[in-house]
């Protein structure tokens, strides 16, 4: 039969993916109903556990998402891990449609050795560590050394250069969580070394544009060459903490204190480019260069995870793959964000490559590609769910949440104090 029914569209991912699909769909179809699945207890991903406290208008993107979320064809599924809780057939038999908005969980391995010697550790656990991730907030990172070497010069090791820079008291106000506070007020990292295997001219900092680019360089170029006049050199050696570029650095080797417990230092190869232009390649030169440090964070990208064994994935470019956000011979089932392009790119490019997405799946349901019968949504998978002992929470579970850790961030001037400990807000829900 031909006989429309409502939509019945599932989610996997309530970061920038997971909304701004949702969004879009809620939009641009009058009957679709949306179900977003997470895995933590609080929405929204990288907007709370990535984004940088010193950047609080970047968060703002929260309020859409909010709106997203209050409306009466969407629903917030929180504390449902997709691929052990729920398998993705499983969705796709209770839904029309299935979209794989799920991230980049991981980070890539730098794969030389000392890796695992204590003072080292990835970026993106000391971002969740700062930012109240779960998961990372045992991470107590030993602050006692005077050099951090962060390897990779991206986004992201900007940000932790930032925070292990700026004065304890700039982020008293922001919601950086108050353990990791504590732990910078009695950090004694004086400098901070950013590490990068190319030049200046192929840094991976957001401005893509090729003018902004121009000046960026110009502006490192002038900064490393000339000598700062007497006003900047007065205000440099009062500084108390300094940070630098090293460029054509690749890490070859974490070095140990003498009794072998801990990072002490890092050896690395020099480089030089190999071709020209974004293709242009590091490779060494022989020559090797060890820098004291006591704190090594390895910030050499994101990664995303298979999920579940019947969908596709590509280990090698870490992605779903796919045509435009269509997942490659499973129909019925799509991709956006991070999982779909791989983990680059702001929260603006992440919406643009969800709207596409969505765009897609609602030519196909125009199509009648998708399934036409009505389908049972939430209510199947609420059942199996509940016989496999799952309690999803709902969004206004997590307005209780958020009321709460707005009203303790309020005695020390911060927007929030984040809840760290899922047991406790599971306890603030009375489950
Ligand atoms: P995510 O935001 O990671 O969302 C994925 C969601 O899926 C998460 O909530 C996760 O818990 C959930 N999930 C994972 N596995 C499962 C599962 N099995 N079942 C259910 N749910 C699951 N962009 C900017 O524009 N400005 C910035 O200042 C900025 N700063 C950043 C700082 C850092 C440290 C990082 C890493 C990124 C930053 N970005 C910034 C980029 C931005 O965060 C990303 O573009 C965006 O978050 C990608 O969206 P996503 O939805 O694909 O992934």
């Amino acid at each position: 039969s031909t006989q429309e029914q409502p939509p019945q569209i599932c989610v996997v991912g309530s970061g920038p993916a997971g909304f701004y699909t949702a969004q879009h769909l809620l939009k641009h179809h009058p009957q679709a109903h949306v179900d977003i699945y997470e895995k933590q207890l609080v929405p929204f991903g990288l907007v709370r556990f990535g984004v940088a406290p010193d950047h609080p208008e970047v968060k703002n993107v929260i309020n859409t998402f909010t709106q997203t979320a209050r409306s009466a064809r969407c629903a917030f599924r929180g504390n449902v891990v997709v691929g052990r809780d729920v398998a993705v057939p499983e969705l796709q038999t209770a839904y029309h449609a299935v979209v794989l908005s799920y991230g980049a969980e991981d980070h890539r391995a730098l794969e030389i050795p000392g890796e695992e010697l204590p003072g080292v550790f990835s970026a993106r656990a000391f971002v969740g560590w700062y930012n109240g991730l779960p998961e990372n907030r045992e991470l107590a990172p030993d602050l006692s050394c005077d050099t951090a070497v962060i390897l990779g010069q991206g986004n992201v090791a900007l940000d932790v250069a930032r925070i292990l820079l700026t004065p304890p008291e700039h982020l008293e106000k922001t919601d950086i969580t108050e353990a990791a506070l504590g732990v910078l007020r009695q950090s004694q990292v004086k400098t901070v070394w950013i590490v990068g295997r190319r030049g200046p001219l192929q840094v991976a900092f957001t401005i893509k544009v090729p003018r902004p680019r121009k000046r960026l360089t110009e502006l490192l170029l002038r900064t490393a060459i000339e000598k700062p006049g007497p006003e900047e050199a007065a205000r440099q050696a009062l500084a108390s903490r300094a940070w630098g570029l090293r460029f054509f650095r690749s890490p070859q080797q974490v070095l140990s204190s003498p009794d072998g417990q801990r990072a002490a230092g890092i050896r690395l190869a020099v480089t030089r480019l190999e071709g020209v232009g974004e293709a242009a390649r590091a490779v060494p030169t022989g020559d090797t260069e060890d820098l004291p440090c006591g704190l090594v964070l390895s910030s050499v990208g994101y990664k995303s995870c298979p999920i579940d064994p019947s969908v596709p994935f590509d280990p090698k470019l870490g992605v779903i793959p796919n045509m435009e956000g269509r997942v490659v011979d499973v129909p019925g089932l799509y991709c956006s964000g991070w999982v779909k392009r791989g983990p680059t790119g702001v929260i603006a490019t992440t919406m643009t490559d969800s709207f596409a997405t969505s765009q897609m799946l609602l030519q196909d349901l125009k199509a009648g590609l998708l399934p036409r019968g009505p389908r049972p949504g939430y209510a199947a998978i609420e059942a199996l769910l509940s016989s496999r002992g799952v309690r999803p929470v709902s969004f206004s579970d997590w307005e209780k949440l958020d009321a709460e850790e707005v009203s303790r961030g309020k005695g020390a001037g911060k927007p929030r104090e984040k809840l760290l400990d899922p047991q406790e807000m599971l306890r603030l829900l009375g489950r």
